[in-house]
């Protein structure tokens, strides 16, 4: 997580005295600084004081061996390195963390440390930074949107041209901060970087940025890595409710896509990963589904006993789930020749190279796999 992030300029400018001063200023395009630092309910730390107080072995090492591989190395174990020094800053700052919960079922070390008052976790986390640039003597400059990059005649950085009340303002700086963050409000680059995003599919959360950091940015020959990257948490009710996701996303449910299908292993640890293999599926969506309640309609019609209907959810979960990368063109291949759609492929090709059997109930799909000679089971 970052600061009330957004672009900020660098220059040094000598006093009276002759002395070399830093001299900030940060502009924010809204009238109101924070971002969607706001929305934040827990922060990630590790070798808090709060987590040794409460015995939790969370070390930088440890968090950084299991983080290494998601995105720059360096990145991560700067992060990592400094999260706890963070939240002893912020304690200093008047911030009362007395609470690490898991953010998912087993969580393991525990790491993200919430506001004794969870909702005022992101708000006092944005004052806080708010307070040390008024200390500091830094402005702050609202209502005030970064336009581009500028640069010398040699190409180094120079400054920001900025919009202010429809006035263009001209900034001479020699480094520039750029913390614009994404672009999940700019349909321009997500067809440009996502092409399988589609609107309607997906709910999205928090200030729809434009991307505008990334624009200016590439503009002037920046390399770009990871811009294809969705940040998802999912399964969640649609439409969207706080209040049924909870419950939609249990890992005591089954779930299905839309061909009844069960598309991974609910008790995924992280929802990221289990909504990227939903964002594989038809539609992208889940149906939740109950086993409680068909059990216990059975328990109504006499057919089933308690002892029974454990056994049948302790079998159910115990089906082991491997996951295989379907050969794309061996797929699409297949696709083309029965008339099918490529998801339908995917499963048909795994079937033919792994010599098993398709559990399925769609028609299409068995007439094809039996042109295959494939064997296909319905229970
Ligand atoms: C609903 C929700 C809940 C979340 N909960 C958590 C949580 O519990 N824990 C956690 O760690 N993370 C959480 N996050 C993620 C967290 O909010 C972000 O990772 C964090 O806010 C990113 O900080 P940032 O400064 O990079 O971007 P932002 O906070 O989004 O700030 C970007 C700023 O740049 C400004 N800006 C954009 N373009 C320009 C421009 N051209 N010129 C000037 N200013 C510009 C924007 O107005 C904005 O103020 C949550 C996010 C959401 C949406």
């Amino acid at each position: 997580m970052n600061s009330s992030g957004n672009a900020t300029s660098k220059t040094k400018t000598p006093t009276a005295a002759g002395e070399w001063v830093k001299k900030i200023v940060i502009l924010e395009a809204r009238g109101l600084v924070g971002g969607n630092a706001k929305f934040v309910k827990g922060i990630f730390a590790a070798e808090s004081r709060l987590q040794k107080g409460l015995g939790i072995d969370a070390s930088r090492g440890g968090l950084f061996r299991k983080a290494m591989d998601y995105t720059n190395p360096r990145l991560v174990r700067a992060l990592v390195g400094k999260s706890g020094d963070t939240i002893a800053w912020l304690e200093e700052k008047g911030m009362q963390f007395d609470w690490i919960p898991p953010l998912y079922p087993g969580q393991d070390p525990l790491v993200f440390h919430f506001h004794k008052t969870p909702e005022e976790t992101g708000p006092k986390f944005v004052q806080a930074f708010e307070q040390r640039c008024a200390d500091s003597g830094i402005n702050i400059f609202l209502k005030t949107r970064a336009q581009s990059l500028l640069t010398d005649n040699k190409g180094k950085i120079a400054g920001i041209l900025a919009e202010n009340k429809d006035k263009e303002r001209k900034i001479t700086a020699k480094t520039v901060i750029i913390a614009t963050v994404g672009f999940a409000g700019n349909q321009a680059l997500l067809k440009r970087y996502l092409p399988s995003y589609v609107e309607n599919e997906i709910h999205r959360a928090g200030i729809p940025h434009n991307g505008d950091g990334i624009r200016m940015a590439e503009k002037i020959g920046a390399a770009t890595e990871g811009l294809d990257v969705l940040e998802m948490n999912g399964p969640a009710a649609f439409p969207l409710s706080s209040a049924l996701s909870p419950v939609v996303k249990h890992p005591k449910t089954v779930w299905m896509n839309k061909k009844g299908m069960r598309f991974t292993d609910e008790a995924l640890p992280l929802f990221p990963e289990s909504a990227n293999r939903l964002y594989h599926q038809p539609g992208r969506i889940s149906y939740t589904i109950f086993i409680g309640n068909a059990f216990s309609a059975m328990f109504k019609q006499k057919r089933l006993t308690l002892t029974e209907a454990e056994k049948g959810l302790s079998i159910f979960k115990g089906i082991p789930i491997r996951y295989i990368d379907p050969d794309f063109v061996k797929a699409l291949k297949l696709s083309k020749q029965a008339n099918i759609y490529a998801y339908d492929a995917y499963f048909l090709d795994c079937a033919i190279r792994y010599k098993a059997p398709l559990l399925t109930l769609d028609r299409k799909l068995i007439a094809s796999a039996l042109n295959f000679n494939v064997e296909t089971l319905e229970v």
